[in-house]
């Protein structure tokens, strides 16, 4: 029992290397893009080897024409080439016309490749077999049978079927042309001999561009992840850079972007001399607010302050930021002092305009902000500790009337 299982799975494995020899396939999901690399490739052969077959063929019919070879088997000869001419010709034209739609055409391109092959493995066994009169070589058929393998690119499977029929006549054929023993000897085993080593070859160089193919698309698939990859984390990074800088119910900068602008806006402008000016805003008495129109009101209320803000400071340099609570900060660079009280005059008056209702302010029945502005050249005399705490100053000034703007 344990014999014959061995034996069958023996037999199995012998029947897998066999099958392995001949059939060399790609995986299926390459399957399509495969196909057209290789008759890509056997195009671009096709039309070389063509149009090189025209170039000699043409010299040696003038060749031909000159010496007035118009004996057996001269003239037999001369047939041969003007018929490689002509069928190199049409072969080069029609090869040009299918390289244009190489997806639409592609059993064409097959069956063409393999018999253009074909075409010229049977002229240049013909050729041998008429060398055979007076030189007795079968060079002719060999090249041929090596130029095969490696030129095009068939399957083992396909380049069988292109050698074993062209062989078979060769073999067959030659006694009649060839009256020695010892040479139809040789020549029967160097043609066989350079059969199978050219098939070798050419599987050798299948199997290679097989797997060459088949690892740069491996290759390219991994590229394409990792740069899907990249490309979601380089969004997630985005939205956490704008997350981190935002702040969630305004939708402004947040008291990060504000630390971290004061300190290079106040740096900037003591390089350059420039006038900075900050904003402190506060809603008046939002508490009671709050209180009583409740905490969704209060944050409806607390974004559309921002809005306008974010509307009314509108230079490239400029940052408004929510300092915290009801509180707002406007850094606002090349601003003098005098332009920044007309400013925020003007956006204590946009807030009025607003006319949110605030029954329970006692300035006023509509809700009112309060400002206060601090405007200075940075030097190496002032810190940006004492300018925000002048701003700071400023509002709490303002804070003791409400609805206000006071500038320090
Ligand atoms: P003043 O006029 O002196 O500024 O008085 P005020 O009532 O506005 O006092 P203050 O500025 O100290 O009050 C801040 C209030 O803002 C307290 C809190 O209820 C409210 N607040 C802070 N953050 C938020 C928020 O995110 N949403 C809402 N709805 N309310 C907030
Ligand atoms: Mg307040």
């Amino acid at each position: 029992m344990g014999l014959k299982n061995s034996f069958i799975s023996f037999f199995v494995k012998l029947l897998q290397s066999i099958k392995n020899l001949f059939i060399i396939s790609v995986s299926e999901r390459f399957k399509n893009e495969f196909t057209i690399a290789v008759h890509k490739y056997n195009i671009s052969r096709v039309k070389a080897t063509a149009a090189t077959f025209i170039v000699l063929e043409i010299v040696i019919i003038i060749m031909s024409l000159v010496k007035n070879e118009y004996q057996f088997p001269d003239i037999c000869y001369s047939g041969m080439y003007v018929f490689l001419l002509t069928s190199m010709v049409i072969y080069l034209l029609v090869f040009i016309k299918l390289g244009k739609n190489i997806v639409g055409n592609s059993t064409i391109i097959q069956v063409g490749g393999i018999s253009f092959a074909a075409v010229i493995l049977y002229w240049c066994a013909g050729i041998s077999l008429l060398d055979q009169v007076h030189y007795g070589q079968i060079i002719v058929y060999v090249t041929a049978l090596l130029a095969i393998a490696v030129l095009p690119l068939f399957s083992p499977l396909v380049l069988l079927s292109i050698y074993v029929p062209c062989q078979i006549l060769f073999v067959a054929l030659l006694p009649y042309f060839q009256q020695s023993s010892e040479v139809l000897f040789g020549n029967y085993v160097n043609s066989t001999t350079f059969l199978v080593i050219s098939w070798v070859i050419s599987r050798m160089r299948y199997l290679n561009f097989v797997e060459d193919f088949e690892y740069t698309k491996i290759i390219q698939e991994k590229n394409n992840e990792l740069e899907k990859v990249n490309r979601e984390l380089e969004e997630a990074n985005r939205i956490l850079e704008k997350l981190s800088q935002t702040d969630s119910i305004t939708g402004i900068y947040n008291r990060f972007v504000f630390d971290r602008t004061m300190l290079t806006e106040w740096d900037r402008c003591r390089r350059h001399s420039i006038p900075l000016t900050l904003m402190m805003i506060d809603i008046d008495f939002f508490k009671s607010f709050n209180d009583n129109y409740g905490h969704q009101a209060g944050d409806d209320c607390i974004r559309d302050v921002a809005r306008l803000l974010r509307a009314s400071a509108q230079r490239s340099s400029d940052v408004v930021a929510r300092y915290g609570g009801d509180e707002f900060a406007i850094i606002l660079p090349h601003m003098e002092k005098e332009e920044a009280y007309q400013f925020a005059e003007q956006i204590r008056k946009r807030v009025l305009e607003l006319a949110v209702p605030h029954e329970y302010s006692s300035v006023s029945p509509y809700l009112t902000i309060s400002i206060g502005v601090h405007t200075l050249v940075p030097s190496d005399q002032s810190s940006i500790e004492e300018f925000i705490e002048t701003a700071d100053q400023a509002l709490y000034e303002a804070k003791k009337s409400h609805n206000k703007v006071v500038c320090l």
